[in-house]
C-alpha cells in the first residue's frame, strides 16, 4: 500500500515545475581538541552490513585514519540531536558511523547496545591527555592552574545561552532570532580583578575581569557581554598581570637613546623568573640576585625569535610579525632604528648564528676556545667594544642551552648562570652607564630536560632589571 502511495506521490509532483527535491544529508562534524574541525561526507562512506541489512557507513577507525590523528591519544564522544551522549576510549575499529533515513547513526557490535545511537548530531574527539597547545591555559606569575579545551569545557562550568542575532517584522508579527552561545565568565574561574590574554597570534591584550570566554568548535575567543571578540583564538589567560612586559625594553631604550644617554642591554636567554628565584634562594647569582629585576612577562610564542623581536619593538607578535621560529622581520620599528634615527651608534653582539633580520651591527661569535660555549667570547667582545658604542646589545645564550639540556633547575644550568653572574658583575663595573638586563622566555622541565614555546609560568614569566 505504501508503495503505491510513494507512486502517486511521485507521479503527481514529477509533472509539476516545483518539484520536492530529496532532502540532502549534511556532512557529520567532528569538533574537539583538534587544529580545525573535520567531517564525516558521504563520500567517505562504503557498504557495510549492519544487522544483516547493508547501508552506507564508515569505522571510526578509518575516521583517524583519514584524517591522520592518532586515536590512542583520544575519547570519542557522540551527540544526538536529543542530547543523548555517549563516550567511549577505545575499541574504535568496532564502531561504525553509518548513515539511514538520512541521518546520521552509530552501531557496534562489541559495546553495549545503548551505544548505538540514532540521529546523532556531531562528534566530539578529546584528548586524553590535552598539552598547553590544546587548549587555553589559565595561569598566575607561579603557578598554572586550569587548561580549559573544547573537548574537557563540560567540566568547567560552561552555560548555554541565547544571544538575540535579530529582529524582523512582516505585517503585524514581529520575529526575535537567537543564537546559542557557549560560554564561562572568568570571574567563575578566577578571584583575579584583571588578565592579560594571549591568543596564538600573538596578540597580548590586558583586559578587565568582566570577560567571558566563548567556546568554538575547536577553540575559544574571549568576548565582552554583548559578546563582541576582544580576543580571538585564546591561548592562555594571565591572572592579576604584572605591570611589565619584555616589551619595556623599546620604550625603556628610546628614552635613553632620545636624551643620548649610552645603554647596555644584556639579554640572558631563557630565564625564567622561576629560576632567577630558584637562583636567589640557593645563593647561586650574587650579582644578579643582590638587585631587584621587575616581573615582567614574555609575549607568545615564548620563544627567541618572537621574545627578542617583541622586546627590540615593543610591540606584540601580532603587530610585529614575528611569533616564532619561522619570523625573522620585523614589521615595525626596532630600538635600533630609533639608535640610526639618533645617530647613535649600535652593536649587537650574537653567539654563531643571526637570529632577527636587523637594521643593526651584527657581530657574530664562535666558540674559539671550545669550552663548549660562545658566551665568554662574547663577553670579552662587549669589554673590548663597550667604550665606543652608544648601544651595546649583548645576547647569552649558554643558560637556555643548559636549561634545555639538562633541566630549568639543574646544577649544570645554574652553574652557567653562576659564570654568566660573573661576567655581568664585570660587565656592570666596566659600564658606569645605564644598563637593562632581559631574558626572552624561560623554561619548563620535561622528561629530557627543559623547552619552552607554552603558555605556562614557566616559559612566559621573567626577570627584568633596569639598573640606571
Ligand atoms: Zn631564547
Ligand atoms: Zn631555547
Amino acid at each position: 500500500m505504501k508503495k503505491i502511495v510513494l507512486f502517486l506521490v511521485i507521479a503527481l509532483f514529477s509533472g509539476c515545475s516545483n518539484t520536492v527535491e530529496p532532502p540532502l544529508i549534511k556532512e557529520l562534524k567532528i569538533i574537539g581538541d583538534l587544529v580545525h574541525s573535520l567531517s564525516i561526507n558521504m563520500d567517505d562512506l562504503s557498504e557495510h552490513t549492519i544487522s544483516d541489512n547493508k547501508h552506507l557507513a564508515i569505522s571510526l577507525q578509518d575516521v583517524f585514519e583519514n584524517n591522520e590523528l592518532k586515536c590512542e591519544q583520544y575519547n570519542v564522544m557522540f551527540v544526538a540531536n536529543d542530547t543523548l551522549t555517549n563516550l567511549i576510549e577505545s575499541d574504535y575499529d568496532e564502531v561504525l558511523v553509518y548513515v539511514k533515513d538520512n541521518k546520521w547513526h552509530i552501531h557496534s557490535d562489541v559495546f553495549p547496545p545503548t551505544l548505538n545511537l540514532k540521529d546523532v548530531n556531531h562528534l566530539m574527539f578529546i584528548k586524553k591527555q590535552p598539552t598547553a597547545d590544546d587548549g587555553v591555559t589559565l595561569f598566575s606569575v607561579s603557578e598554572d592552574k586550569h587548561l580549559i579545551t573544547v573537548g574537557n569545557h563540560m567540566s568547567y562550568g560552561f552555560e548555554t545561552v541565547l544571544k538575540l542575532d535579530g529582529v524582523s517584522t512582516k505585517n503585524t508579527q514581529t520575529m526575535h532570532a537567537y543564537q546559542q552561545k557557549t560560554i564561562l565568565p572568568l570571574s567563575k574561574l578566577s578571584d583575579a580583578t584583571s588578565f592579560l590574554v594571549f591568543s596564538y597570534q600573538g596578540d597580548h591584550q590586558y583586559l578587565s575581569n568582566d570577560i567571558f570566554l566563548l567556546k568554538k568548535d575547536t577553540s575559544f575567543d574571549v568576548v565582552d557581554e554583548d559578546f563582541n571578540i576582544l580576543v580571538f583564538d585564546v591561548a592562555g589567560i594571565l591572572e592579576d598581570p604584572p605591570a611589565h612586559s619584555i616589551m619595556d625594553l623599546y620604550y625603556d631604550s628610546e628614552y635613553y637613546i632620545s636624551n643620548n644617554i649610552p645603554i647596555m642591554i644584556i639579554l640572558v636567554d631563557g630565564l625564567g623568573y622561576h629560576q632567577f628565584e630558584y637562583a636567589k634562594n640557593n645563593n647561586i647569582a650574587p650579582t644578579i640576585t643582590s638587585l631587584n629585576p621587575k616581573i615582567a612577562t614574555s609575549v607568545y610564542t615564548p620563544v627567541t625569535n618572537a621574545g627578542m623581536a617583541a622586546m627590540l619593538s615593543g610591540q606584540s607578535p601580532l603587530n610585529n610579525g614575528v611569533l616564532n621560529r619561522r619570523f625573522r622581520q620585523i614589521k615595525t620599528t626596532t630600538i635600533f632604528d630609533l639608535a640610526k634615527q639618533n645617530n647613535a651608534s649600535a652593536v649587537l653582539l650574537e653567539g654563531n648564528i643571526n637570529i632577527l633580520d636587523l637594521n643593526v651591527d651584527v657581530k657574530l661569535h664562535l666558540d674559539s676556545n671550545g669550552n663548549g660555549t660562545s658566551d665568554d667570547e662574547i663577553f670579552d667582545s662587549a669589554l673590548q667594544r663597550m667604550n665606543d658604542v652608544d648601544v651595546l646589545m649583548i645576547h647569552f645564550h649558554s643558560f637556555d642551552d643548559a636549561g634545555h639540556r639538562y633541566g630549568p633547575l639543574a646544577p649544570q644550568t645554574m652553574n652557567r648562570l653562576t659564570m654568566l653572574d660573573t661576567m655581568i658583575n664585570e660587565l656592570l663595573e666596566s659600564w658606569s652607564k645605564t644598563t637593562i638586563i632581559v631574558s626572552d622566555h624561560g623554561m619548563h622541565q620535561t622528561s629530557e630536560g627543559g623547552n619552552h614555546g607554552l603558555i605556562s609560568h614557566s616559559d612566559m614569566i621573567v626577570p627584568y632589571f633596569i639598573i640606571p
